[in-house]
């Protein structure tokens, strides 16, 4: 996530009344206060009875209102609330409230703060105002008890495409009904007004494992009462984390509807074979002071500076606070949650370094007791200085703290491409020399590997991490210039298809390292943002995919086909170990500017494949290698990319043409 409109940075009034000297102090009085880790918090529904229950150890009093309507209605009840055992309010009204709407005031420093839904709202109103009580058992679609996500043995089996709802589906091209929706997703046999599969089919097509949809928990930006003229957010602003995005709906007024239709969605991805990660964004939220979490404890789930200020780590005006006992109880049992009522099968966290390693690793010990298949990756990183000691942060750099999660490589990302915050910068495969050994630390999967010199890698100068399956190794995603873009803007005046191989030699290089490869929607077909690199509120004009583009770059498309169907047919891509990587990927010795060349040998991780040779010439000029002796299968050469081999060739000399992947095999 890069982006935020610049939010002011707000005092925080709510700050814990007492005498504060300093951030630390602060931390000392949160930490005495009683924590609950029950999992009634909120609202349930037993029989007749409606029983509310508040987390606020600090509150003087609090109430809970009843209202016919999710907005625009006079409360018909309310109830006062007692205090109970460890910071929690209770109250109970004597019948089932389906159908009613709710929210929670608190009494705190002898004023009333705003309303609330409370920060455990499942099911919420338009615009997540008020929290609604639904039967959740009405809305699993059919089939639901039996729905599974894909079986994957590791996360480096995983494909992941990201993706964003509107992104994939409000063009006019697309041949979707239930454009921008959940609902999208659902729809087979989608075509585009040029006959080519888009939708679901277009991913089936594609072959990805994984689809990472954008922030689809209720989010603040988007005005659901004026669909649909008031249109596009990435959702990086989080309003209700554990009720699913109303515009995504097609009623938001109708608090079960965004509920079914984002488990219709799951469903019909998961009987397509893919799977579905969420974006999470638990690392900030939309609003300071008036946030659930400050109308419901005020000051205590974020991190302040010692002037009693938001401290800003996300650039989004406030950071929470995971290492907080409540706070990082509340991130946990909210991706369990999803895990379990959405069928959810990874979780990708957003500046995750905003978090503590610790409970990042609670994150991912208790989501594979739900689903050993669940994986969890995120950014390591923050976008601005944080009161958490950086030992403590999440960051990339202490990855091997955390042996369950993966961390994208900025190592790959910029080294291939170019650098993100400079958009004429070229990378390896668009011909700017010297960044060999920062691609190598891709392709180890920044483990540490014996012919890989970290002292020469850009962004990292060890290798963080203990095995391959810690790095999610990208080139292109929603943040910065997606790759079409970065190649017009770092390639101008060079031609259409010259770009299309510095593309595709770009994704091969990902595509065959170790980690997990990851890619961003629609530049399969060679989609383009018209250059915006930060478009989380650019319209549709800018953010939707034209479909058509897939007739006029069916070539690209079929390369990238091969390229995910190579990847999955064969293991040695897909080692788990470090020592595995270090034993069984041998680089040859080759001292030219932006030319890389390696073997994945002895079967690598149970390959059917002897041995796959692979080298990558980022130069714009031909290159010869010398290929060992005896027959090799063709798999890649010039442009072209056929998984299964496109005929023999004969070992020795051998031209590696401009911008270009040479992949051959000995099969045995
Ligand atoms: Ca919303």
């Amino acid at each position: 996530m890069r982006l935020c409109a610049g939010t002011a940075l707000a005092t925080a009034s709510f700050v814990y009344g007492g005498d504060i000297a300093c951030a630390a102090d602060i931390d000392t009085v949160y930490s005495t206060f009683e924590t609950y880790n029950g999992d009634d918090l909120e609202m349930t529904v037993a029989g007749n009875s409606t029983r509310f229950a508040l987390w606020s150890p600090e509150a003087e009093a609090a109430k809970v209102y009843i209202y016919p309507t999710g907005l625009n209605s006079a409360p018909e009840d309310t109830l006062e609330m007692m205090r109970t055992a460890n910071g929690v309010w209770r109250a109970e009204a004597g019948e089932a409230l389906y159908g009613k709407f709710y929210t929670f005031s608190i009494k705190h420093n002898g004023k009333w703060l705003k309303e609330t839904p409370g920060i455990w709202a499942k099911a919420v109103g338009v615009n997540g105002e008020r929290a609604a009580i639904i039967d959740f058992a009405k809305t699993d679609p059919e089939g639901w008890d039996a729905d599974r996500g894909p079986a994957i043995a590791n996360i480096t089996d995983a494909v992941i495409y990201e993706m964003h709802h509107r992104d994939f589906s409000m063009h006019q091209s697309s041949g979707i009904v239930n454009k921008g929706k959940f609902l999208a997703l659902t729809e087979q046999d989608a075509r585009s007004s040029l006959g080519d599969k888009t939708g679901i089919d277009h991913l089936k097509e594609l072959g990805v494992t994984h689809v990472h949809i954008l922030p689809s928990y209720d989010y603040n930006s988007v005005d659901e009462t004026r669909l649909p003229e008031n249109g596009y957010n990435w959702g990086y602003d989080p309003l209700n984390y554990n009720a699913p995005e109303g515009s995504y709906s097609t009623n938001p007024m109708n608090p079960a509807v965004r509920v079914t239709e984002m488990k219709e969605m799951v469903k019909a991805l998961h009987d397509a074979g893919i799977g579905v990660v969420m974006d999470v964004v638990y690392n900030h939220t939309a609003q300071n002071d008036d946030s659930n979490f400050s109308l419901t404890a005020p000051g205590y789930f974020y991190r302040h500076r010692a002037d009693g200020s938001y401290s800003d780590a996300s650039g989004c005006g406030n950071e929470t606070a995971s290492e907080r006992r409540q706070m990082g109880d509340f991130i946990v049992n909210s991706v369990k949650y999803w895990a379990k009522e959405y069928h959810i099968d990874g979780f990708r966290f957003d500046l995750m370094a905003i978090h503590d390693t610790e409970t990042m690793n609670r994150v991912a010990e208790e989501l594979k007791k739900i689903n050993p298949d669940i994986f969890v990756y995120g950014e390591g990183w923050t976008a601005g200085d944080s009161p958490l000691p950086v030992e403590r942060r999440a960051l990339k750099d202490n990855v091997s703290a955390m042996p369950q999660v993966a961390v994208f490589s900025d190592d790959i990302r910029d080294a291939v491409k170019g650098h993100y915050s400079d958009a004429k910068d070229r990378g390896f495969a668009t011909g700017k020399p010297g960044l060999e050994e920062t691609v190598k630390i891709g392709i180890v999967g920044a483990t540490a590997h014996p012919q890989v010199d970290y002292s020469k890698g850009n962004n990292s100068k060890k290798p963080y991490a203990l095995a391959p399956t810690q790095v999610i190794n990208y080139v292109s995603c929603h943040d910065d210039l997606m790759l079409t873009d970065k190649l017009a803007k770092s390639l101008p005046g060079e031609s259409l298809a010259d770009r299309q191989r510095a593309h595709k030699l770009a994704e091969t290089i990902v595509f065959t390292s170790q980690g997990t490869p990851f890619m961003f929607a629609g530049e399969e077909i060679y989609r383009d943002k018209k250059g915006v690199h930060n478009s989380y509120k650019s319209p549709d004009s800018i953010n939707a995919i034209d479909w058509t583009l897939k007739h006029q770059n069916a070539e690209l498309f079929q390369y990238y086909k091969e390229l995910v169907k190579l990847r999955k047919t064969h293991p040695a891509f897909r080692m788990t170990t470090a020592e595995d990587v270090a034993r069984y990927l041998v680089f040859d010795k080759v001292d030219e500017p932006n030319l890389i060349s390696y073997s994945l040998k002895n079967h690598a991780n149970g390959d059917a494949w002897k041995e796959i040779k692979l080298v990558f010439n980022g130069s714009n000029e031909p290159k010869q290698v010398k290929i060992p002796s005896g027959e090799w299968l063709l798999v890649a050469r010039d442009g072209n990319l056929v998984a299964e081999g496109m005929g023999k060739i004969k070992g020795g000399k051998i031209i590696v043409e401009p911008r270009s992947a040479l992949i051959v095999a000995k099969e045995k």
